[in-house]
């Protein structure tokens, strides 16, 4: 497999003592990133992995042009081949499996099974589902006609490559996000150039390395290194279409930018998710779940539960079992196999975390545990935070929080969860615990979101077949699936007409009598009642095909 110096990655030597107060980079370092540089670093100790020179706009633009002349020659390999190279990128990544968890944890700062399960155990399967799928799902498809004026036609939907589909991804899932965009948009016939976040480029040249070793050419899969400034390049590079994942105020940049050229876009956003805890739930349960779903990846999930909102005669045992639990919890590094919760993956985040706990607290909220940053363990760890007395008023319940903090709140009735539920500018996902499911499906029903799941929180994002997306806030267009695969293609109608030899019906030729006859063609279409069918078809009739112009 091709090291990140045989991608055409300069090494630069890091000397790992040389950290300071920002995420860990030193005076010098912050330095070269006004040169634009960018630092991978690992967020459990601040230490520097790796400095990149950010890819220019002409180096954006250059890569696009390649991938654009590459891709002609992609899709004409047919997908029989890809789906081949795609079984081959499965089984390295399985070889690799460990390889890849570590490389995620060292630069993102998750605890490695959260690596393995959320990240590499995605990507496999996504592979899985695209190896099953591609073919039903691409191939051409017949569209019958229902109006009788067309029935001498045939149709079909084709679904052809964009060409070079941009994407931008965001720190927090570094591997399955663009993974699992990537290998959709590849086996789909397109050419991919690919803008990983700028703190963890690493783990994506772990992605180019195992698909070039897979058998994917260099040009149809490129990495382009570098900050926001080189995902806006790539906005302007050419591309077909962009998959963004990340904050809503980048969303919102991009989406502007991206209607200036009328380019198609997904815009995966933030989500401020919805925990309802009905009265007939599992305390014990629900309880795991809700520590589970707020916690892991230490918070920095588009998916976690952001919110949690609990039937006022379960909330006393529902807080108490959720902090008894939470302070079982192990932070520390994700490497330690001990490990439950990591760091944030930088010092801005915690800050902002912080703010969040510190306003709340100041409009009345009450901290049942946590709720202080842990220095003795490194840089950028908080202690996983239980918060009562919640308000809509706090932004702690409006703001996505990204950080490992569980806010509960008390309802009296499913009416009122649903409206707290639905009171936020976001809609990713939501989850509702009932051991009525008829019940949970009703509620869910009722609720903005992309995604509800009733009796589970997050796992909808390694479920493959389910189209992964938000409403409202969190974005627009959907990954994942076989509606983050249809993403990846142009749809094109074709139709052929049966009777090359003859002139359609609706062709010039007008006048009063015409008129009479497609009045009476409609009534036989479209008229109720036998008689008055019979008596379009008759007025109908007079047709006379060679009168046509
Ligand atoms: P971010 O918006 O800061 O950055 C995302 C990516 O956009 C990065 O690669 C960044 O370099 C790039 N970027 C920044 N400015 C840009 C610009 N002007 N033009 C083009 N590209 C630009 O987000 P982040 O902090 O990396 O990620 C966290 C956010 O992502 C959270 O809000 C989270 O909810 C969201 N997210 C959403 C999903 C989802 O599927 N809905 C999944 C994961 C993360």
């Amino acid at each position: 497999m091709l090291s990140i110096e045989q991608q055409g990655f300069e090494k630069k030597e890091i000397n790992t003592e040389d950290k300071g107060e920002h995420g860990g980079i030193s005076v010098a370092a912050e330095l070269q990133l006004a040169v634009r540089r960018v630092s991978s670093v690992n967020p459990a100790t601040g230490a520097v992995l790796h400095e990149f020179e950010c890819a220019s706009e002409a180096d954006v633009r250059a890569a696009v042009a390649r991938a654009h002349a590459a891709q002609v020659e992609w899709s004409e390999v047919g997908l029989q081949r890809r789906i081949t190279i795609l079984r081959e990128f499965q089984r390295l990544l399985l070889e690799k499996k460990s390889e890849i968890a570590a490389a995620i944890t060292r630069e993102a700062g998750k605890p490695l099974v959260e690596a393995l399960v959320t990240e590499v155990l995605v990507v496999l399967d996504t592979a899985r589902f695209l190896i099953d799928n591609a073919h039903r799902l691409l191939r051409d498809e017949p569209v019958p006609h229902g109006n009788l004026a067309t029935r001498l036609k045939r149709g079909w939907l084709l679904r052809q490559p964009y060409g070079v589909i941009g994407i931008i991804s965001p720190w927090n899932y570094p591997f399955s996000i663009p993974a699992t965009e990537t290998l959709a948009a590849l086996v789909a016939g397109n050419a991919v150039v690919l803008k990983p976040s700028e703190f963890t480029s690493l783990t994506t040249l772990e992605l180019a390395s195992l698909l070039y070793a897979a058998g994917v050419p260099k040009d149809v899969f490129q990495v382009v290194v570098g900050d926001g400034s080189a995902g806006a390049a790539l906005l302007e590079s050419g591309i077909d279409k962009l998959v963004f994942t990340g904050s809503v105020a980048t969303g919102k940049r991009i989406a502007k930018a991206a209607a200036e050229r009328l380019l198609p876009i997904v815009i995966e956003l933030g989500g401020k998710d919805p925990m309802l805890v009905l009265d007939d739930a599992d305390v014990d349960v629900a309880s795991s779940a809700a520590v589970w779903g707020a916690f892991v990846n230490a918070g920095q999930a588009c998916l976690s539960v952001e919110r949690c909102y609990v039937h006022r005669s379960l909330q006393e045992a529902f807080l108490a079992a959720c902090v008894e639990k939470t302070e079982k919890l192990r932070v520390g590094r994700g490497e330690d196999h001990n490990t439950d919760v990591g760091p944030l993956i930088h010092e801005r985040q915690l800050r902002l975390v912080e703010a969040q706990v510190e306003d709340a607290r100041n409009k009345g909220a009450r901290v049942w545990t946590g709720g202080t940053r842990l220095p003795q363990l490194g840089p950028n760890f908080y202690s996983p935070t239980i918060l009562a007395d919640v308000t809509h008023e706090m932004r702690i319940m409006r703001e996505e929080t990204f950080g490992p903090v569980l806010p509960v709140m008390a309802f009296d009735d499913d009416e009122e969860a649903v409206r707290l539920a639905n009171d936020s500018e976001y809609g990713l996902a939501a989850s509702v615990w009932t051991r009525d499911w008829d019940r949970g499906k009703r509620l869910a029903r009722q609720i903005h979101a992309g995604t509800v799941m009733v009796n589970d929180v997050i796992s909808c994002f390694g479920i493959s077949e389910a189209p992964h997306g938000g409403v409202k806030a969190s974005g627009v267009g959907r990954t994942h699936g076989r509606f983050g695969l249809e993403e990846m293609v142009r749809l094109k109608y074709l139709d052929s007409d049966l009777a090359p030899g003859m002139k359609k019906l609706w062709w010039y030729g007008y006048g009063a009598p015409f008129a009479r006859q497609m009045e009476g063609f409609l009534d036989l279409q479209f008229a109720r009642g036998l008689r008055r069918k019979l008596s379009g078809a008759l007025r109908a009739a007079g047709v006379v095909v060679g009168r046509k112009l």
